[in-house]
């Protein structure tokens, strides 16, 4: 079975069509949340989502922001402004579908989270000191996240053993091997490692061999579209720098 790995797409439909352009034929689509929030498409990118194969779907903190379940001052004032933007430009069909997502799945060998697995939806996993504290908040092999919008892969080879951090290029494969990790895959809409190209992943779940992918998208096209909605001009600004 072949599982695409999408998260952070953030509303950029442009980001996500390139992905799903780019792929080779897959069997199950695993989103890890933050479908909304930043990006001009909030609607279209929910039921993009939604027709894909095999879905499993977490909510993320930008989705409970645009549900109104997050206080707005959690947000530093461009992103809030974005979440304004987005609660307004919600079909109740959108709403209802990011009110029912999870915030945690299981599936085999793999937990799924947006944040971490000891705060699924707020906790940003952006070192090895970070991610050896949260490694005991698992039960699985293995934990898939997003959330910080940059690719990284920690593992560690024993129980409270030593952390190590490694950041995976393009095309870059991990074999799943008998050492534990938490893995994020970036974002597809809004990456934030200096590299502009939507970022995702591909899972050989049987063979179990993870691969990052980054794939160029019009970054234009989603700019002129944020442009015309009168969105704050540094989010516009970071898709060109990926920062
Ligand atoms: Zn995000």
């Amino acid at each position: 079975m072949r599982v695409l790995i999408i998260s952070d797409i953030h509303a950029n439909l442009n980001a996500l069509e390139a992905v799903l352009a780019a792929t080779e034929k897959f069997d199950a689509a695993w989103c890890l949340g933050d479908l909304v929030g930043y990006g001009p498409d909030p609607n279209e990118c929910v039921e993009r989502v939604r027709s894909l194969p095999g879905l499993q779907c977490l909510v993320g903190n930008h989705d409970k922001a645009a549900l109104g379940e997050i206080d707005l001052n959690a947000f530093n004032p461009d992103a809030r402004a974005a979440v304004s933007w987005t609660q307004n430009a919600l079909s109740p069909s959108t709403r209802e579908y990011l009110q029912n997502l999870p915030e945690a799945i299981e599936m085999g060998k793999y937990t799924l989270v947006h944040g971490s697995p000891r705060q699924p939806v707020w906790e940003y996993i952006l070192d090895a000191r970070t991610a050896l504290l949260c490694f005991p908040y698992f039960a699985t092999s293995y934990c898939l996240i997003g959330h910080t919008h940059s690719p990284m892969i920690f593992s560690q080879e024993a129980e409270g053993g030593e952390c190590k951090e490694k950041k995976p290029r393009n095309g870059e494969r991990l074999i799943l091997d008998n050492l534990r990790y938490i893995i994020n895959s970036g974002s597809v809409g809004q990456p934030r490692d200096g590299n502009p190209e939507a970022s995702y992943a591909v899972l050989d779940f049987g063979a179990a061999v993870w691969e990052l992918r980054r794939v160029p998208y019009d970054v234009t096209a989603t700019q002129l579209r944020m442009a015309g909605f009168d969105m704050p001009e540094r989010l516009i600004a970071r898709l060109t720098y990926g920062w």
